[in-house]
């Protein structure tokens, strides 16, 4: 895939050089340094421009080893979060992958950056349809962002050999264990309000296995078949 440098307004002052450089020493110092041996991962870290999924003045954050805001209190993940995740994952080109919680549409450009083909959901309608037009606009091929509660997954779609859920559950929702393909990987972080575990699922022979991998902090995964709304508590 031949990603063309994001073309929207650039007021950080940066040029694509810069931020070329700024993104080899995050993947050196905050990737690789943390034990990612994936070398498609590497490359598809160093290659996707993360400064374009950002808001324009938090382009000069785009390559610092955290999450950052990306508009209706939502959140794009930590640079070292997708790379785990996607390690995790395995992807192979021509997989069929469900990305719950689109967001800015970071995760599913590394997705397919890796061969996936990706359905992409998001709670959000106006963070789905700009995560949609900026995939397009960065020539990002293979992604399909619906606007939903991804909670449920999509069924249309399934199987999927790929489920990447980047919202965290209180348990892994039932819909998306049901439309996870034999041999198929979901990531996914479990656990509390506060902090999560995330967890590789596997579906193998029918019997599904859980792997901890790291413990993370995300936003709620917020649906029928997660956490409902109206029990979360009002942020201040
Ligand atoms: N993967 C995203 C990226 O690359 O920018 C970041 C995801 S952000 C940490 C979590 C997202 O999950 C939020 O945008 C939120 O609106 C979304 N979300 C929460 N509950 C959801 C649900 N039931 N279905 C789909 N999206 C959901």
């Amino acid at each position: 895939m031949t990603l063309k440098f994001w073309n929207g307004p650039n007021t950080s002052g940066s040029t694509a050089s810069g931020f070329e450089l700024r993104r080899r020493d995050m993947v050196e110092r905050q990737i690789r340094r943390r034990g990612i041996r994936d070398e498609r991962v590497l490359e598809a870290m160093l290659k996707v421009p993360r400064h374009a999924f950002v808001p324009p003045k938090l382009a000069e954050l785009a390559y610092d080893d955290k999450p950052l805001p990306i508009g209706a209190a939502e959140t794009i993940s930590q640079p070292y979060i997708v790379a785990v995740m996607t390690e995790a994952a395995q992807i192979h080109a021509g997989d069929k992958a469900l990305e719950v919680g689109a967001g800015s549409g970071y995760q599913a450009a590394i997705l397919s950056f890796l061969g996936a083909k990706v359905i992409a959901i998001e709670r959000n309608a106006g963070l789905a349809a700009a995560a949609q037009e900026r995939l397009i606009h960065l020539s990002v091929a293979n992604v399909s962002v619906l606007a939903g509660d991804g909670s449920e997954g999509y069924a249309p779609e399934a199987p999927y050999d790929v489920i990447l859920v980047t919202a965290a559950a209180p348990a892994i929702p039932s819909p998306l264990l049901d439309q996870l393909a034999e041999g198929g990987r979901m990531v996914i972080p479990i656990g509390g309000l506060r902090e999560q575990e995330l967890a590789l699922v596997s579906k193998t022979a029918g019997q599904v296995s859980t792997r901890g991998l790291v413990s993370c902090q995300f936003v709620p995964l917020i649906g029928k078949a997660a956490w409902a709304e109206e029990t979360l508590p009002i942020e201040k």
